[in-house]
């Protein structure tokens, strides 16, 4: 079984070339997103070459071969279950599980892994929206849009929330904006900056909410 330090780093390349729509993700990306110097993320690219989890071109980026493609989704699959398993069987708030499951996610034993998927009812999507890879590194991407590009004045559903600060998340939470809530987008100035929203279900549903357009951009929802 490959190491933690392996896993992350194979999940992190997989996050980033997602994010840039496939193509060789930079050194310097892959340094930051894992707290290292450059220099040690680029020893690591050799490793991982030499175990044909990657294919790394110096000075232009690293993209994961198939097989590194099937550990990035496996390991997301376990991240993605334990947070689920976190907030709907343990009762931790969904803004809280990330960092339990960047842990839990690298000792799992597939055995509980498949056993805590039957017991949550074989679900699809973690607790921030993110889509739950199946065992056989299936999924559904779906089609999202963020607040600063849905429709006005039309009723869609927070979908995911598309950053994974702890910070961020509290206040997202704290704001009502939780996945699955409804909402409509009844302002957007760019010249302001500004998302003016109201929430139509819920507990706080008449509620009205300005955001910045940095914290519109991150929030994900279903048209
Ligand atoms: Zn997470």
């Amino acid at each position: 079984m490959p190491s933690a330090t392996v896993e992350d780093y194979i999940k992190h390349i997989y996050l980033a070339s997602e994010k840039q729509r496939g193509s060789e993700v930079p050194m310097g990306q892959i340094a930051e997103a894992l707290g290292v110097v450059p220099g040690t993320a680029t020893t690591m690219m050799k490793a991982l070459s030499d175990a044909g989890l990657v294919r790394y071109a110096p000075r232009v980026g690293v993209e994961l071969t198939d097989p590194g493609n099937r550990l990035a989704l496996h390991v997301l699959r376990r991240h993605r279950l334990i947070e689920q398993f976190l907030v709907e069987v343990v009762g931790l708030d969904w803004s809280e599980v990330h960092e339990e499951a960047e842990q839990l996610e690298h000792v799992v034993s597939d055995l509980l892994l498949d056993r805590i998927d039957a017991l949550l009812g074989h679900p699809t999507e973690d607790p921030h929206g993110d889509p739950i890879p199946s065992a056989t590194g299936e999924f559904d991407r779906g089609r999202l849009e963020s607040l600063v590009e849905c429709p006005l004045d039309s009723e869609v559903i927070v979908a995911r929330i598309s950053d994974q600060d702890t910070e961020f998340l509290n206040y997202i939470s704290r704001s009502g904006l939780n996945p699955g809530v409804s909402l409509v987008v009844e302002q957007r100035s760019l010249s302001a900056e500004s998302v003016g929203l109201r929430l139509v279900d819920g507990g706080s549903s008449g509620v009205t909410l300005s955001l910045g357009l940095g914290a519109a951009a991150k929030i994900l929802v279903r048209v």
